[in-house]
This record gives structure tokens, sequence and C-alpha cells, in this order.
């Protein structure tokens, strides 16, 4: 009786067997070193765009016509990933899973290097939801894309490799902070102080800022670039430290730029691993979620729907079709969600939040105080998916953020429902959310995967 009305309250583990372990360990190896080879949005991309031509999909713009089981994907300006196996009935609908791969992290403003005091600094702009005291005297490494004025790209990537150097930026030492450590949490480090620490040793010339020109001499000879050439770059800082297991048990991951990456590896790798779906499955991993979705490698942008055009019209469907697609599509928004923190109890409202090892997170709505700008998913929809989830033994548990009115946030999920699909955020918990060493549990992460995996193969 007990066990056909109560929820489970076992701790899920209690029921793996040593084969699901191993299973459950060797997905999150996968992910540890997917996550430590790709640190920004077009690494992303060019890890998973690999790993799509490795498992045979072709880029749908050297392809002339679709047909069922045909395996493509599309890369928007390399941050953007679309890929999909093509269902026997197009017009039935999408089964998409949508994820970000945009994280966090401090960017280099477009005039960065400045010297003062005989020492090379960089001017940053914070990019999404940071805590900033979180950000100073860690090892930062330096990402991106430099465009020269003769159109040539620079690739730069320093500070991951073992034999690499690092950056950093300097915090007061606690004997001289009294005046510092009287401001709030949030002031006590200002953006405008996350100037990160680029080099110390004067060039031997006639000039006012010798340690700027050594630093540019450097980067001259290394990459041929100038100081005008910060214009045309996008160079983003992040988390230098390796992401790795954690705990004596080595239950859980720690590691920099898991939101939303996580969701992303677990949705790619489910996509990867079927076969003959008998709905189209579709995989789009976003960039500038982070920021609000704008842009056009955004969720907004409307190269979802010229992406979704050209399938159209390969496929040989009409694009009248389209709304009728929409309407008819499933989805899974796969982004993180805050699990408790057993430091911060206050913050809680325990019967309706995601923990460590319960699985992966159904959240029904997020938005803020008064349901705010939700996207708030049917109870039919529900219905529908944790029947597929009960079916394939998904771990699974359903939450809010918090207690009401203590903070909130959002995700792709109302940008996909405005179109008419129906949408619910399902995502794996993670503790320490947006800081430079994000926390998720090895078990949740399969868990998601599987989940992922049984989406994709419905065909209700
Ligand atoms: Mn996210
Ligand atoms: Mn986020």
């Amino acid at each position: 009786m007990e066990e056909k009305l109560l929820k489970e309250k076992r701790n899920p583990w209690e029921n793996i067997n040593i084969d699901e372990k191993e299973r459950i360990y060797n997905f999150s190896q996968g992910f540890i070193h997917f996550i430590n080879e790709s640190k920004t949005e077009r690494e992303c991309t060019k890890t998973i765009e690999k790993m799509l031509k490795d498992s045979g999909y072709k880029n749908i713009e050297d392809v002339n016509t679709l047909k069922t089981n045909d395996k493509i994907y599309y890369i928007n300006r390399g941050k953007n990933v679309y890929a999909a196996i093509i269902g026997e009935d197009l017009n039935r609908g999408f089964n998409m899973i949508g994820a970000h791969m945009d994280s966090p992290r401090l960017d280099l403003k477009p005039n960065p290097l400045y010297e003062t005091n005989e020492l090379a600094l960089l001017k940053t702009h914070y990019y999404g939801g940071i805590k900033k005291y979180q950000w100073v005297n860690i090892p930062l490494s330096m990402h991106g894309v430099i465009i020269k004025k003769n159109n040539e790209k620079v690739e730069i990537n320093i500070g991951e490799k073992e034999e690499d150097p690092v950056f950093t930026i300097a915090d007061l030492l606690p004997h001289l902070s009294s005046k510092q450590e009287k401001k709030t949490l949030k002031d006590g480090i200002e953006a405008e102080d996350l100037n990160i620490l680029a080099g110390s040793i004067p060039i031997n010339k006639d000039n006012e800022e010798k340690v700027k020109l050594n630093i540019l001499t450097i980067l001259n000879e290394k990459y041929g670039i100038t100081e005008n050439d910060f214009v045309s770059s996008e160079i983003e800082f992040t988390p230098a430290m390796k992401a790795r297991d954690l705990g004596f048990d080595r239950s859980l991951v720690g590691g920099y730029g898991q939101d939303d990456r996580v969701c992303s590896y677990a949705s790619i790798k489910a996509i990867l691993d079927i076969e003959n779906p008998k709905k189209t499955a579709l995989c789009i991993l976003v960039d500038k979620e982070e920021i609000g979705s704008m842009g056009n490698t955004g969720m907004f942008s409307n190269t979802f729907d010229y992406f979704v055009d050209m399938l159209l019209e390969k496929a040989n469907i009409e694009k009248t079709e389209k709304n009728k697609i929409y309407n008819n599509s499933k989805v899974l928004s796969a982004d993180v969600t805050g699990a408790y923190n057993p430091n911060y109890p206050d913050i809680y409202e325990k019967n309706n939040e995601s923990y460590l090892n319960r699985g992966i997170s159904l959240m029904k709505y997020t938005g803020s105080a008064s349901k705010g700008g939700a996207s708030d998913a049917s109870a039919e929809y529900l219905g529908y998916i944790r029947n597929i989830f009960e079916s394939n033994n998904v771990v699974y548990q359903v939450s809010e953020m918090g207690k009401i009115g203590i903070g909130g946030g959002g995700t792709i999920a109302y940008i996909l429902a405005n179109k008419g699909m129906d949408v619910i955020d399902c995502g794996i918990p993670i503790m320490s959310m947006h800081s430079p060493y994000e926390i998720s549990s090895k078990f949740d992460i399969y868990n998601a995967f599987k989940a992922y995996k049984a989406f994709y193969k419905d065909n209700l």
C-alpha cells in the first residue's frame, strides 16, 4: 500500500547495480573530457561538429534532398548547432531538445590593454549573471578569435595546457581590506575592478608604456596582431581549472561551464545514440542564453526558421506547413536548474526543490514571484513526459527553484512555446551555478541522457 501511494523516498544510488554504476561513471568521463576541451560556445561548436561528422551526419548545405532517416546538421556562425534525424512524417512535428552552449565568463572590452605602475592589465566586461567576488584570484585562460585587417582569423587558446601561462585578477590582501570588507558582497568587487594581470617586463625602448609595448611585441611575434586588431575580436576569459571527479566516492563532477554544457552534451549524445526515430529528432544548441537569447546566434534568431525552411524545402514539404509543424512539436528545454545547497537551508522550500542524485529535474514553469514571464507547461504535456520517463526507468524529480520571491530565472523554453510548441524545462540540477566551479551529480547526468534518448524515440 505504502509503495503504491507514496513517492519513492529511497536514494536512487541504493538501487544501482555494478554495471549501471560503470555506465554512469563512463558517461561522466566523456562529459568531463568534453568540458575540458570546450570552454566557449565556439569551442563547443567545433567539438560537436566533429562528433556529428564522425557519426555520419552531413552538412545540410551539402545535401539536395532529404528522406526518412537522413542525418543532417547545420552550423550557424560557428556558435550555434542544429542536428536532426528525419522521421517518417515531418508534418507530425519535431521531438526537439534545446540547450545552450554559452556560459558566464569575462569578455575583453574593445580597448582592453593598458599599463599602470609598470604592470600590463586587460579591461573586461562580464558576460552573464556572475557573483563578481568569485572571479578574482583564480587561474584564468584566454579563448577566442581575433580578425585582422585582412580578414584573417587568428584563434587563441592560452592557459589550458600544462605548459601554458595563466592569468588572474588580483584581489586585495586581508591586511588592507577593512574598507572593502564593509561593502556589500555585491559591490565588494566592482565590475571595473575585474582587470586581468597580463605581464610585467618592460621593453628596452624609449616609450611611456614599456610593459604594454612588450606584451604587444610578444602578441605580434606569436599571432601577427597589433593593438588595433582587438577592435575586431571576441576574447573570453574562463576559469583555467580542469573539471574532475568530486568527493571521496567520485559521485559528483566539479568544473566550469556545466550550465548548460552538461545538458548540451547529454542531448547531443542522446541524438547520436538513436537510429530510425519515427518522429523527426532535432537537437539545437544555442548561444547568448545567458544574456537574453538575442542576436543572430540566440534562440530568438530567425536563423531557427531559416534552418527549418531549409529542412522542409529539401524534404519537399510546403513551407506553409511550418506553423502546423511547430504546433505539433514537442520540446524539452534542456537547461540546468539550481540544486539544493545544504549551506543555505533558509533559501529553500524543501518540498519543491531539486536535489543532487535525485535524477533529471522537470520544471513546469520558471519565472519569478507571480510566475511573471514564465513559460508554463500544461498538465497534459507533463503527463505525456512523465509517462515516457516512467516507462523507460528514468529517475526524475519535479521542482521550483527557491522560496517564492527569493529570485528566479529563465531559459529558452518560452521562446519555443511562443511558436506554438509544447515545451517543458527539463535539465540537470547544479550546485553553485554560474560560479567558476559548478557541481553536478553523475547519476543525474546519466539520467538526463536516458531521458533525452527516450524522448527522441517516442512516437506519440
Ligand atoms: Mn542555463
Ligand atoms: Mn545560466
